[in-house]
C-alpha cells in the first residue's frame, strides 16, 4: 500500500523558510543584501500612503530592491485596521494594492496587518480588497503550515529566531516543517544588532534540504498541495493547479507536474 503524504516543498526539499518584513523603511537596503548573500527570500509590506515621510524607501527604489523577493501591502497609511468604518477597511487595502500594484508590475496578493491589528471584519475587508494571504504578529512557536492563510501566524519574530534556526536544522527526520520568521529592518540599527540577521541566515542557508521562499511562493505551493487529488488506493495522483507539486510515497519523493496526472 502507498502511503502518500504532501511534506515535501518545491524540488523536494524537506522544509521551508520565509521571512516576512514591515514598513519598507530605508535599513530594509540592508537587510536585503544580507538575505541576497545567503539566498534567503523574504515579503515586504509597504504602505503607499507614507511615500515622501523620512526614512521611507522612495517608490521608484522599491521594485529594484525587491526584486527576488515579493512586494505585498500594509495598509495606506498604518492604520489600526478595526477601528475603522468598515468601507475604510477597504480602501486602505484596497487603495494601498491598487497603488504597490503599479509599483511591482505583478499581481500584490500578500498583506500584514497594520500593528497586527485585526478582526474577522478585517479579514472580510481585506479579501474583498484582493487579498490572498495576511500575516499577524501571534507568534504560533511551531513550524506548521496555517490552518488559514488570512491570519497566518508566524513562527516567532526575530529576536528569537537564532534557537528555531538551530532546532530546524537539528531536525533530522521529520519533513514539512515551515520556519516563518517576522519583523522590521530598523529594529537591528535600533538594537545595534545586525549580526543577528547575519546568523540567522547564516545558520539556514547551510542546510541544502531547506527551500526559501515568498509568502506567496509558499501560499502557491501549499494551496496546490492542499488542491491535489488523489485516488481512494493511492495509485492515481491529479494536479489540477499551475504548481508542480512535490510528496512522499512511502521512502521516494515523487513530483506531479501542474496539471497533470500521476499513476503509481
Ligand atoms: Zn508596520
Amino acid at each position: 500500500m502507498n502511503v502518500i503524504r504532501f511534506d515535501k516543498y518545491k524540488g523536494g526539499k524537506h522544509r521551508a523558510v520565509t521571512m516576512s518584513y514591515d514598513d519598507a523603511k530605508e535599513a530594509d537596503f540592508r537587510l536585503v543584501e544580507i538575505f541576497n548573500l545567503h539566498g534567503v527570500k523574504g515579503t515586504f509590506h509597504i504602505n503607499s500612503g507614507r511615500f515622501g515621510m523620512e526614512n521611507i524607501i522612495p517608490p521608484e527604489k522599491l521594485s529594484k530592491l525587491y526584486e527576488g523577493h515579493e512586494m505585498a501591502i500594509h495598509g495606506v497609511n498604518h492604520l489600526t485596521l478595526p477601528y475603522l468604518p468598515a468601507h475604510d477597511m477597504v480602501k486602505e487595502v484596497f487603495n494601498d494594492r491598487s497603488e504597490i500594484e503599479k509599483l511591482a508590475g505583478y499581481v500584490v496578493r500578500g498583506m500584514s496587518y497594520p500593528n497586527g491589528a485585526y478582526s474577522d471584519e478585517v479579514v472580510s475587508a481585506a479579501r474583498a480588497g484582493g487579498i490572498k494571504y495576511a500575516r499577524t504578529i501571534d507568534c504560533s512557536g511551531n513550524f506548521r503550515q496555517p490552518e488559514d492563510f488570512m491570519r497566518w501566524n508566524p513562527t516567532c519574530h526575530h529576536n528569537d529566531a537564532i534557537s528555531y534556526a538551530e532546532r530546524l536544522v537539528k531536525m533530522s527526520y521529520y519533513t514539512g516543517h515551515l520556519l516563518y520568521i517576522y519583523g522590521h529592518s530598523y529594529e537591528f540599527d535600533k538594537n545595534n544588532n545586525w549580526s543577528l540577521i547575519e546568523n540567522v541566515c547564516d545558520i539556514l542557508s547551510g542546510d541544502e534540504r531547506i527551500w526559501f521562499a515568498t509568502n506567496g511562493e509558499l501560499y502557491d505551493y501549499i494551496t496546490a498541495c492542499r488542491s491535489t487529488e488523489v485516488s481512494a488506493d493511492d495509485k492515481i495522483i491529479r494536479n489540477p493547479s499551475a504548481t508542480d507539486v512535490w510528496f512522499s510515497c512511502e521512502n521516494e519523493t515523487l513530483c506531479v507536474k501542474a496539471g497533470e496526472t500521476l499513476y503509481l
